[in-house]
């Protein structure tokens, strides 16, 4: 068996043996830390009946832990120069399957046919923070691929993702995530956990995905208002829905906006980050018919 990479000397080893440092441009940041690894895997429930996917193995610390408790683990990285460091990190992880591509640019549905029969897998990663919005809703409109999806991120974009009305960071983030899934922040995890060390701290989250979308709503139509909404926030829902909202070519007037508003009893004067998903999902549907 490999040595395990939880322990910085470890993981400076292998950095030095194969000549590797950590590359900014794809977000390498490595987990050193025992402790969150397994408290990681731990928070996404993998079991050996379980296929999980690994964004961004990066050396193997955390495939490690995975290949001991899942079934089968499929990782994706797109640093090609890893591979020669996987070969020999997982070399005693028969159940390992890496592909070396862009997660962004993968089939995820295709994946999960291919390795999983078409059932749900599980998503655990320590994700590239650069490109974890794009990530995360990429995984998430993938409809029944995965049931359960567990990320470390940077903790500010965690509580954006967790926000509600009553919180600053409630925006469009908040809401595109919440339509698919229920957040649940699961540890907070300081800079020195990693090598090299982010500038931030980060935090494990939980995205338990919703087999059925919470609320009734042309979704294409319910985003395009959240959207315009945020894009000013500052200003009323009236005045940023009538000058920032286009959608299929309509537009609406101020006064289509605070009747739609009425007809949910809500101010004419009300922004939009103070409105829940269901109230946007209202919103959309007394728009459509005006
Ligand atoms: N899992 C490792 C760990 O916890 O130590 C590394 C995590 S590091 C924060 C992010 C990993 O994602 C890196 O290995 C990086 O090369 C990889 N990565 C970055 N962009 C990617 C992309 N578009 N597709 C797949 N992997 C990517």
């Amino acid at each position: 068996m490999s040595e395990l990479l939880t322990k910085p000397y470890a993981t400076m080893r292998v950095l030095d043996q194969f000549g590797i440092r950590a590359k900014k441009k794809y977000g390498q940041n490595f987990l050193i830390d025992e402790g969150i690894v397994n408290g990681i895997v731990e928070a996404a429930g993998v079991t050996k009946e379980d296929c999980v996917l690994e964004i961004g193995p990066g050396i193997g610390t955390m495939t490690q832990a995975l290949s001991a408790a899942a079934g089968h683990v499929v990782a994706v990285e797109i640093d090609t120069s890893l591979e020669p460091v996987l070969a020999v990190t997982l070399d005693a992880c028969p159940n390992v399957t890496v592909l070396f591509q862009d997660i962004l640019k993968t089939d995820l549905s295709a994946l999960c046919s291919r390795f999983n029969q078409g059932r749900p897998m599980k998503c655990v990663a320590n994700l590239p923070y650069y490109i974890t919005t794009p990530i995360l809703l990429q995984l998430l409109k993938q409809k029944n691929c995965f049931d359960n999806i567990t990320v470390m991120i940077q903790k500010e974009v965690a509580e954006r993702i967790c926000a509600t009305q009553e919180n600053r960071e409630y925006g469009a983030l908040s809401l595109a995530v919440q339509y698919y899934a229920r957040p649940e922040a699961v540890l907070t995890v300081p800079p020195r956990c990693f090598i090299p060390r982010p500038g931030v701290d980060s935090q494990v989250l939980r995205l338990n995905a919703f087999t059925e979308p919470p609320v009734d709503a042309d979704e294409e139509f319910m985003f395009a208002i959240i959207r315009a909404a945020f894009n000013q926030r500052r200003k009323t829902l009236a005045n940023a829905l009538s000058h920032g909202l286009s959608f299929e070519g309509r537009t609406f007037t101020r006064e289509d906006v605070e009747k739609a508003l009425s007809e949910l009893s809500l101010d004419k004067a009300v922004r939009g980050e103070k409105l829940s998903l269901a109230q946007f999902a209202a919103l959309s549907k007394a728009l459509k018919v005006c």
